[in-house]
């Protein structure tokens, strides 16, 4: 399925973002630094990775059918976006430009392949 935002409700939504990230992702880092011991970027990249994991442990477990608890796939979610936050902070990564850029990047290729008449 193929399917393209208009570009008004496009850059809306890259407005959207381009606002608000860069809002949260600030106070992440306030909080952050008052809250708890500096750490560097690899700790927070190995936290990254590590909650991400636990997160896919509880869809792995899902996949085989057992009863994971919305509340715990949440709990997840919420841990890799904090770790990601961090991460970024510590590495001065403005997360509000990157994901930006990186859905403009994604809208211009879906538009290209669009006019080929190929999927994205
Ligand atoms: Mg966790």
């Amino acid at each position: 399925m193929s399917f393209l935002y208009k570009k008004e409700k496009m850059k809306k939504f890259l407005d959207t973002v381009s606002k608000c990230i860069p809002a949260v992702q600030k106070e992440f880092d306030e909080y952050q630094k008052e809250h708890f011991p500096v750490r560097s970027g690899e700790f927070f990249c190995l936290e990254l990775n590590g909650e991400a994991g636990e997160l896919a442990n509880l869809e792995k477990k899902l996949w085989k059918g057992k009863d994971i608890a919305h509340e715990a796939l949440a709990d997840e979610a919420a841990d890799v976006l904090i770790a990601l936050m961090n991460y970024s902070n510590v590495r001065g990564i403005n997360l509000g430009e990157a994901v930006r850029l990186k859905l403009e990047r994604i809208d211009t290729k879906m538009r290209e392949l669009k006019e080929k008449g190929e999927e994205y």
